[in-house]
């Protein structure tokens, strides 16, 4: 490899690609070329750099020469996915700096969508070319994030810390100290600090920190963190309600969901028949408590409260104590048959 000290052309567009290098970094990157010189050549395409940007700069800073890699791309599009692609391969990167990588070809994805489209649609339709542009926004955003390997709404995440973060925030996403979705949250409650808004299932107005952010999305949650809380509960309780040991069975008696779907006639009226029915009618009782308990949740998770569910018990109970007794009363006068 021959070296020595190349005039190259910088496209300005291809450049602006490139994350600068931290302080750190550079002072790292240019120490070793002046104590070793440079070892990996730089990739060009038709005289232009399309990879070594910082090296080329330190290299004609000092005079140190270096090696060139020609590179053949049948366009700059083509070059700049390259680019992309040779990026991203770096080792050790964690999700939010492949993300910043990938929010520096958002418009390069966003042009690629809008030729895409223009192939696809040559404008007849006014309306649905509307459409089909946006629905393309949309998926050029997809594409880079399956591209850099995040979700679109965790680029998005990052667009804003980027635009709105502190340093001292910025640094510790660099560094994998704190996650995107945790730092996201934090600027979020700081910007709304002071603000109140209403929970929708519980009514009342709370501080913007007392509802929490759905990591797929990037709005606050409709409800507050405390009905949060009751409406997971309850999808537990629900959850739990479904791996239930399933209802006794008896001969004679049918039990379907949970419901006591047929009862032979002529069943044997004795003590055994008595005990089987009760255990029938306490596993209803149990499955009706939770399965109330997890629909009011899923409707409204305000509308579970000690005094509701209280009430609710007090019901069933009392359904139990009058069926229990009615039962005990049959089977004592059948002894008294005897
Ligand atoms: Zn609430």
């Amino acid at each position: 490899m021959e070296k020595k000290l190349y005039d190259l052309k910088v496209d300005p567009e291809l450049r602006e690609l490139i994350p600068p290098l931290s302080d750190e970094e550079r002072y790292m990157l240019e120490e070793s070329i002046v104590r070793d010189g440079c070892d990996t050549p730089l990739a060009v395409w038709n005289g232009t750099i399309v990879d070594g940007h910082n090296r080329y700069e330190i290299c004609h800073a000092h005079g140190i020469p270096f090696g060139i890699e020609e590179k053949d791309f049948p366009d700059k599009d083509a070059a700049m996915f390259w680019m992309l692609e040779r990026q991203l391969a770096r080792r050790n990167l964690n999700s939010y700096q492949r993300s910043q990588i990938g929010l520096k070809y958002e418009s390069f994805y966003r042009e690629q969508a809008k030729k895409r489209q223009a192939t696809l649609s040559g404008g007849s339709n006014p309306q649905l070319l509307q459409n089909s542009a946006e629905a393309e926004k949309g998926n050029a955003m997809d594409k880079l994030g399956k591209m850099v390997g995040v979700s679109r709404d965790t680029l998005a995440k990052v667009k804003e810390l980027d635009a709105n973060a502190d340093d001292r925030t910025k640094e510790k996403l660099r560094k994998g100290e704190v996650s995107i979705h945790r730092a996201y949250t934090d600027m979020k409650n700081k910007e709304h600090e002071g603000q109140t808004r209403v929970c929708e299932s519980c009514g009342e107005e709370k501080p913007f920190s007392d509802f929490s952010i759905p990591s797929k999305s990037k709005e606050y949650r409709p409800i507050c963190k405390k009905c949060e809380e009751k409406s997971k509960a309850a999808a537990k309780a629900a959850e739990k309600a479904a791996y239930l040991p399933g209802p006794p069975s008896v001969t004679g008696i049918g039990v379907r969901n949970g419901q006591i779907a047929l009862v032979s006639t002529g069943l044997p009226d004795d003590p055994g028949m008595f005990s089987h029915v009760i255990d029938l009618f306490k596993h209803s009782q149990n499955a009706y408590l939770v399965a109330f308990e997890a629909t009011l949740a899923n409707y409204h998770p305000s509308m579970i409260t000690e005094e509701h569910n209280e009430m609710i018990r007090q019901m069933i109970d009392y359904v139990a104590e009058t069926t229990e007794k009615m039962l005990d009363q049959h089977l004592n006068a059948q002894k008294e048959e005897k």
